[in-house]
């Protein structure tokens, strides 16, 4: 028994040691939409994801497992990242220590801007902070050389920036908003400078001046779940929920975008990118829930980051008023149309076709007009909070 324990020890230690000297493997991500995962975890979603990356990010791979190689992000941070997002590239020599230079904030007539110099397009990562509101973003492997940050008078979004040196190989940029609601923000390289775009409160908040996407979830030969006892298809109800709010939203003037108006096929990705270009101020995605247990009925709504909770508990408020039970406000969820930070973001789950009293709703076009409603007020009751709390 324990010879058998020593050989495996010295097999993991050779194995360790051929990994360290041989092992590592040096390239890039690519493709539309690379992302990073905290773990190896996996739900009906995904795993847990640390958030998108751009393309071309240096990366160094230390493991494989499946379809995702594991990442070395910095001495101590590890992250996974999908093979098909990584491109080997022999051309990258890593070096014992990458330096960040200098800084500059400025705006031009739509966005704030933040951007940091960089040795090399290194890995992030990006979270909210509320009460106060600020952006904080990680850059793995970055060690500080910064002594310059200018800032120009045409940033309006911006209170302050300042950084810390989480570790001596993670750096961490803050910037602070002056504006109680995060309005989003999108991560970049222009070459190796770090670029984080920041989305300014709009001077007038209110339906009449915003973009707002309309995501009606499924479509294709996706037809998401069915009801049980109709056995109708879930895309087919999303789709007629989503035009209805369509018609509410323009009835209040705001502009509308739809990422389908028909019964067509549409990815994860072909959503988001889709979804990017317009640059929407809020996204409103709309799905039916359906569970294995038949009594599960209710409404609900859906958010990933902290700062863009507050839209999905003003709709939910509103969605009660409908008499449906309250199945709860989720956040942290890893729907992918929840992991953009561009803009605030709210899934609504309407009702559960797997339940039937839900269900014999769900059928009902005058409930569609009356959710439809619902929602359209509870963006305009957050509207009117972010009016009332401009700093
Ligand atoms: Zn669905």
């Amino acid at each position: 028994m324990k010879k058998i324990l020593l050989a495996t020890c010295l097999l993991a230690a050779a194995q360790l040691f051929a990994q360290d000297s041989t092992g590592v493997l040096v390239g890039r991500t690519i493709g539309p939409l690379p992302y990073l995962e905290y773990g190896e975890g996996d739900d009906r979603l995904g795993g847990a994801k640390m958030g998108y990356l751009d393309t071309n990010v240096v990366m160094k791979v230390v493991d494989s497992l499946k379809t995702d190689y594991k990442v070395q992000l910095s001495k101590n941070h590890f992250a996974w990242l999908p093979k098909a997002n990584f491109r080997p590239d022999t051309g990258t020599h890593l070096r014992p220590y990458y330096l960040t230079s200098s800084w500059r904030v400025y705006g031009d007539d739509k966005y704030d801007y933040v951007t940091v110099a960089l040795d090399a397009r290194l890995p992030y990562r990006s979270m909210h902070q509320v009460s106060p509101s600020r952006i904080v973003v990680d850059v793995f492997g970055a060690t500080s050389n910064t002594n310059w940050i200018t800032q120009l008078l045409t940033a309006k979004e911006i209170k302050n920036v300042y950084y810390e040196q989480l570790e001596d190989d993670v750096f961490r940029v803050i910037i602070e908003l002056k504006h109680k609601q995060h309005w989003g923000h999108f991560i970049y390289y222009a070459g190796n400078r770090l670029t984080v775009r920041i989305r300014r409160q709009p001077s007038k908040p209110k339906l009449k001046n915003l973009l707002i996407a309309i995501d009606a979830g499924h479509g294709g030969s996706n037809t998401g779940a069915a009801g049980v006892s109709s056995k109708i298809k879930e895309k087919d109800y999303t789709l007629l929920f989503a035009k209805q709010l369509e018609k509410a939203l323009k009835r209040k003037n705001a502009q509308v975008f739809m990422t389908r108006t028909g019964d067509v096929d549409l990815t994860m990705i072909d959503r988001t990118l889709m979804i990017r270009e317009q640059q929407p101020d809020i996204l409103i995605s709309i799905h039916l829930n359906s569970s294995a247990n038949a009594n599960i009925k209710g409404t609900s709504t859906y958010y990933r980051y902290i700062g863009f909770r507050p839209l999905s508990q003003t709709i939910l408020k509103r969605m009660l008023e409908l008499d449906l039970d309250n199945f709860g406000n989720i956040g942290a969820f890893n729907f992918a149309l929840s992991g953009p930070t561009e803009y605030p973001n709210c899934l609504v789950e309407v009702a559960f076709l797997s339940n039937t009293e839900d269900e014999k709703r769900i059928l009902d076009p005058k409930f569609h007009k009356a959710t439809a409603k619902k929602i359209c007020k509870g963006i305009e009751d957050w509207l009117k909070a972010v009016r009332k709390n401009r700093r």
